[in-house]
């Protein structure tokens, strides 16, 4: 991927590049899952694009493939780790959605215990 497509002090985008260390389950060219460092759940992954997007909230036309490989990458992650009987998934959007790291990411939760009613 040619450097415009990475933020330099995207803490991802160093995980995509392998400047930082990550347990990565699944890479393609689009995207990388990686175990989150502070697990919420039996299993909490991490699907994100390679390419530097900040939220779905800067979500356009252009992205439509690369977020579609993001979905599709994590549910091939999370049936790589075996959780055949389902997962949440859930995406944090800017301040009122309390996203933290600022590059698109989908978080993955799942185990072998049914997860806490949401909604
Ligand atoms: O959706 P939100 O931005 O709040 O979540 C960020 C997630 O990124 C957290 O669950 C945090 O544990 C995870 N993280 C990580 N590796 C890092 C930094 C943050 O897995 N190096």
């Amino acid at each position: 991927m040619s450097d415009t497509q990475f933020d330099a002090n995207c803490i991802f985008c160093k995980i995509v590049k392998g400047e930082i260390p990550a347990k990565k389950v699944y890479e393609d060219d689009y995207a990388v899952v990686f175990h989150d460092i502070n697990p919420q759940a039996e299993v909490h992954l991490l699907a994100i694009p390679k390419r530097h997007i900040v939220s779905t909230k800067e979500l356009t036309d252009a992205e439509t493939e690369t977020i579609g490989r993001v979905m599709v990458a994590a549910t091939k992650a999370a049936l790589a780790l075996g959780l055949d009987d389902g997962w949440r998934t859930i995406i944090n959007t800017g301040r009122i959605g309390r996203q933290e790291v600022m590059h698109l990411h989908v978080h993955i939760l799942g185990g072998s215990k049914v997860l806490p009613a949401m909604v």
